[in-house]
Order: C-alpha cells, then sequence, then structure tokens
C-alpha cells in the first residue's frame, strides 16, 4: 500500500516536524530498527524496562517510561502523580477518588496542540487543572498560592512557540515552589532539543516528543525520578493501556535517540545554517521577494531562511503566497509565525535536499506568474 493508492500526495514541510504533517521522516537506520523489530515475539515488560534504562543514560535521568507522544505522557505523567503505583487507584482513573489531583498551571502555559488543550490531557490524567495568573503576566506568590493539600503536581510548558514565557515564572521557580510544598514538577519538553538540561533543571518528570527533534516515528517518553517513572510505567494497567507504544515504533525511538545524540546540536546547527545560507542567495534573486538567514528569535541554535514579500513587485502578498504555495504540487508549507509582519520562513529541520529543490521550483513558478502576469497586464494597458 502507497499512499498513492490512496490518493494521498507527499507534501513538503518547510515548518519542521509537526504532528498534523506527518510528524518527521526515518533515517535509513531507523527504517531498518523498526523493520528488525517487527520481525519477533519479545516480552513487552523485559522491552519497556530495557527501553526506560537506555533513555535514561542518554538524558541523565534515573528511569524513563516510552509513551506513545507526548500528549500521552502528560496523562501518564498526570496519572502517576494522582494514582501512584496502586492498582485500584489506577484502575479507577481518570476518577481521582480522595487522592489529591489538583494540577498548578501558570496562564501563559495553558496551550492546545493541534487542537487538543493539555487541560484535557490532564483530565485524561485524572487531574483538575487549576490556572493560575494571567497570559501577559503571572506572579510567583499566585503560583505558591495556588497549592493545598488537593495539590497533586504543577506543570511547566517549555515550547518556544506555543506557551508565553515572559513574565511567567521559570522552570528554576516552578522546581524551587514544588520543593518548599513537596509538591512534583512535571515539565513539558515535546520538541525541545536538549535532552539533559531540563531533568537537570531538577524537575521530577520531563516528557518528550519522538517525532518533534529526535527523528523517531510516532513515539516519545516521559524520563525523570526513578518512583515516579515506575507509576507512569504501572498506568499501562490503566488509562495508558489504548495509548500504548509498540516494540517496532519503540526500536525506532532507540534507534533514532542513538542518531541524534552521536551529533551536538552546534554540528547540526552548523549544517543547516550552510543549507540555508545557499538556499537564501537563489531565493533573494526571485522577483518580490528578499531573503536572508536569521537565527531562530528564541535564542535557539536553528537558522532559517527569512522571506520578505514586497506586495508590490511580487503581485502577492505573504499571505497570498503561503496559500499559493499550500495549494500547489507539491503541497509546500512555509512557516508563517512571522505573517503579519509579511514575512515567511523555510525551517531547514524537516526540509530534504528534494524539498529545497522543490521550495525554490514552486516560489520560482508562482512569483514569476505574478508578476508576469501584472507585467503583461501594464502592457496591455
Ligand atoms: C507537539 C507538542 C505536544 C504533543 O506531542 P505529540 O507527540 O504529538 O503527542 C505536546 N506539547 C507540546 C509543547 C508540543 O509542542
Amino acid at each position: 500500500m502507497e499512499y498513492q493508492d490512496l490518493g494521498v500526495a507527499p507534501i513538503v514541510s518547510a515548518q519542521a516536524n509537526s504532528t498534523p504533517l506527518g510528524g518527521c521522516t526515518l533515517s535509513d537506520g531507523v527504517i531498518m530498527a523498526m523493520g528488525n523489530a517487527a520481525r519477533f515475539h519479545v516480552d513487552m515488560d523485559q522491552l519497556w524496562r530495557a527501553a526506560g534504562r537506555f533513555l535514561a543514560e542518554a538524558t541523565g535521568s534515573e528511569d524513563a517510561c516510552p509513551v506513545i507522544g507526548a500528549a500521552a505522557g502528560m496523562a501518564i505523567a498526570v496519572a502517576a502523580c494522582v494514582a501512584g503505583t496502586d492498582a485500584p487507584r489506577i484502575q479507577r482513573l481518570p476518577d481521582p477518588g480522595d487522592r489529591p489531583n489538583e494540577i498548578v498551571l501558570q496562564k501563559g502555559h495553558s496551550i492546545t496542540y493541534g487542537g487538543a488543550p493539555i487541560t484535557q490531557m490532564i483530565a485524561l490524567g485524572g487531574g483538575r487543572t487549576v490556572e493560575v495568573g494571567a497570559v501577559n503576566e503571572t506572579l510567583r506568590s499566585q503560583v505558591a498560592g495556588a497549592i493545598n493539600s488537593r495539590t497533586a503536581a504543577l506543570v511547566y510548558v517549555a515550547s518556544h512557540t506555543h506557551a508565553v514565557h515572559r513574565r511567567q515564572l521559570s522552570l528554576d521557580e516552578m522546581v524551587a515552589i514544588g520543593r518548599e510544598h513537596g509538591v512534583p514538577v512535571i515539565v513539558d519538553a515535546a520538541g525541545e532539543s536538549d535532552l539533559r538540561s531540563w531533568v537537570a533543571s531538577g524537575a521530577d518528570l520531563v516528557i518528550y516528543s519522538g517525532p518533534k527533534m529526535l527523528g523517531a516515528p510516532t513515539s516519545g517518553f516521559v524520563c525523570g525520578a526513578g518512583e515516579l517513572v515506575a507509576a507512569c510505567r504501572a498506568q499501562y494497567a490503566g488509562i495508558a493501556r489504548p495509548m500504548k507504544v509498540g516494540k517496532e515504533n519503540l526500536l525506532g525511538l532507540l534507534q533514532a535517540v542513538r542518531e541524534y545524540t552521536a551529533v551536538t546540536e552546534e554540528e547540526r546547527a552548523a549544517e543547516q545554517a550552510v543549507r540555508m545560507a545557499k538556499l537564501a542567495d537563489r531565493l533573494d534573486k526571485l522577483p518580490g521577494l528578499s531573503a536572508g538567514v536569521a537565527l531562530c528569535d528564541s535564542g535557539r541554535l536553528i537558522y532559517r531562511v527569512l522571506l520578505t514579500v514586497d506586495p508590490a513587485s511580487a503581485g502577492l502578498s505573504a499571505a497570498g503566497l503561503a496559500e499559493e504555495m499550500t495549494a500547489g504540487v507539491p503541497s509546500i508549507h512555509l512557516r508563517d509565525f512571522k505573517l503579519h509582519l509579511g514575512q515567511l520562513e523555510v525551517d531547514p529541520r524537516a526540509l530534504s535536499p528534494e524539498g529545497e529543490e522543490a521550495v525554490v521550483r514552486r516560489l520560482e513558478e508562482v512569483l514569476s506568474g505574478h508578476s508576469g502576469a501584472r507585467t503583461g497586464a501594464e502592457a496591455a494597458r
């Protein structure tokens, strides 16, 4: 079975890896690991624990529990904080019974992913979200003041793209408050590139998504303190059962982490900077477009091509250009975080060399079509 048998055409993502655009593409090594894993039966409990030890080593944590994605990881981490390893409590979730189940979340971190609210994942795990502060300001006293005998955990969302961080508490502050009150801190680091710093910060549980940065198939993991990770694993006899990750994806995840950690972030960024500089030079020559390389505003080591559209000479706006690129063949998704500034970006992380060529070819076609049509119309006048 292939995509074309279903009438579904592959697309080009110049937006980094996102779940709605099919996660990531896999290396030959990862594909091979998944294929080999699929050929055998294996004791899943033994495999889970061994995988946990491998991921713990890679992240500098005590233990880790594989999950099917970061959203599942949030539900499972919350369930672990609510029900622990107690079988009757695990089986009763998402009803928390008499257990503390309030989850304190800063307003600026109350995100959705692909439409699904983080508060819903918390509810699946038996938690009840207590949002504190405002989107543009949350105070330490508001977080600390929300903690009481019903509190099960604090949640911190590390995302640079989804969450607000300005005038919200830092992770260090959340960890200090958690320590002071004896409440665990869960970090959603779904799309983060650093596998060690979030755990090293003192968070109790840290959640990663496999496809976002790590080059893994649909998967993820929760890592952190041994006792809480054991409680995460225990949830597979409860709410985690419909979210289980199979042996093929699990071996794909481990191989991807092995490949990911073999290259440093600086090496990866340097390679991307060279590719994006070459691409920017080519795109800068197109009518109506100026292109240059820009480092990510968040300070992360991500070099992108920043495209500024001049609607007068391009014959269409940045929004119009983005729309035509998505509607074309192949459908190309440019990063649109700066659309309100009349700018689009090409993100290198999900883009293959063939994808790059498609970006150049389609931008050339669309822009020459529009500027050409305009010149033609002018000439006819
Ligand atoms: C993408 C994302 C998720 C969901 O990850 P999945 O692996 O697709 O479940 C959760 N949190 C954040 C911050 C994300 O960016």
